[in-house]
């Protein structure tokens, strides 16, 4: 009889949780370790585009509930809030947006369904590239192949000593769901998810279902009123008055914090491998840094398939970063670019905005990751 393969993962996020499902799925001995004492989404919505959805299926993960909200468009508009993009989706691509905590507990419970054992109040704090992980309790733990899935702080890459560059953007955001409905964004409002600019600040405005709205408010960190906690609800109505109604409801908010890019020399080190935001952090521009991990770890899996010899896993492991990292690093570049036109003048920005999104080939740039197949899964 072969032997059973096993995996450890460090962190059980939307990298995590594929990986582990996706390996176990195929016939690994999977355990994934938790730092939180309880799994738990940090922020409030989440988009998930069409290469999401696909990787969903595949995992079995039953995440997009009937009450989820499937826009028809990404519209722009600008600080008039005239519209300057109607940025409706090409067919074929589908995009819905969910809470975290869907995407999260749907993913674990795939992950339990398939057999993977997760352990929370776990820290990891390192990793050896002969398939170890160290635990802040101080005891190390050995498998035949280990993964870093442990966030942009990763213990794991650091250890290995995979890391080029662990930067902050000088944007970041505020986020809130509040209480409300499609009807509230007005007649041309409705099917869509919404994105607002004025001066360096920007509303986003997305349905989560029939009854929430998850809302974005990003700005530089040196606007000190913009990035204030609690909203200055008077400041943020001033730049997007249209939008009154909706800012003046927001209760709970998430504190403003800045955006992670990071870099690595390499996606592995022996039996060693990182994963989603430990390998390709990026701004939430385009809404695909947990598509992307997601992608990247459902095509681990797919890579360790008839592995017979453990031995065969650093070079599996190589084939595997050969394969999807270009894509990664696409959609970390085009999203680092689409933030810098938040500094623009508004009319520039509007010129700029309306021309690039009706050029057919920069737009194939930004939806290039929502209309790529992800490996493992299969076209609707
Ligand atoms: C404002 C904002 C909006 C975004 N919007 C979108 C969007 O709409 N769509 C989209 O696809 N992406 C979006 N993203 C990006 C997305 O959130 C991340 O890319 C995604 O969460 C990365 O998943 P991950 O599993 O790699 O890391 P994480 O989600 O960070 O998960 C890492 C896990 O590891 C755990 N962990 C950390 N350290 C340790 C340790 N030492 N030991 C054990 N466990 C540990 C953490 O607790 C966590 O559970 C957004 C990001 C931001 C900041």
């Amino acid at each position: 009889m072969a032997k059973v393969l096993k995996a450890l993962v460090a962190g059980a996020g939307f990298g995590g949780l594929t990986v582990a499902t996706a390996l176990a799925q195929r016939g690994w001995q999977v355990t994934v370790y938790e730092r939180q004492a309880q799994l738990r989404a940090s922020g409030s919505g989440i988009y998930i585009w069409e290469n999401g959805l696909r990787i969903l299926d595949a995992l079995g993960a039953r995440v997009v509930h009937d009450g989820a909200f499937h826009g028809r468009a990404m519209e722009q508009r600008d600080h008039l809030n005239q519209v300057i993009d109607a940025g409706d989706f090409p067919p074929g691509v589908r995009l819905v947006t969910v809470a975290r905590r869907d995407l999260l507990e749907g993913l674990r419970d795939a992950a339990l369904r398939a057999g993977v054992h997760i352990h929370t109040a776990a820290e990891v704090v390192g990793a050896s590239a002969d398939g170890e992980l160290s635990f802040a309790s101080g005891i190390t733990e050995g498998a035949d192949l280990v993964i870093g899935a442990d966030g942009v702080w990763s213990p794991v890459r650091r250890s290995l000593g995979l890391e080029l560059l662990h930067e902050h953007t000088r944007e970041g955001a505020l986020r809130a769901i509040i209480a409300g409905s499609q009807e509230e964004l007005g007649v041309d409002g409705q099917g869509k998810y919404i994105e607002c600019w004025s001066a360096e600040r920007r509303l986003l405005i997305t349905p989560l279902t029939q009854s929430q709205i998850y809302l974005a408010f990003t700005c530089q960190r040196s606007d000190r009123i913009g990035c204030a906690a609690p909203l200055d609800k008077a400041a943020w109505t001033a730049s997007f008055p249209a939008w009154a109604h909706l800012i003046d409801r927001v209760d709970t908010l998430l504190p403003w914090s800045p955006y992670s890019i990071v870099k690595v020399k390499r996606w592995s080190a022996g039996r060693a491998a990182i994963i989603g935001d430990a390998a390709h952090a990026q701004p939430p521009n385009l809404g695909q840094g947990g598509g992307m991990a997601m992608q990247s770890g459902l095509a681990l899996a797919v890579f360790m398939e008839g592995l017979e010899d453990p031995r065969d896993i650093p070079q599996r492991l190589h084939a595997w970063e050969s394969s999807q990292r270009e894509l990664a690093e696409h959609c970390q570049r085009w999203s680092c670019l689409y933030g810098e036109v938040s500094v623009l003048p508004d009319a520039v920005r509007a010129k700029v905005v309306h021309q690039g999104m009706n050029d057919p080939w920069l737009r194939g740039q930004f939806l290039r990751v929502a209309q790529s197949q992800p490996l493992g899964t299969v076209a609707p």
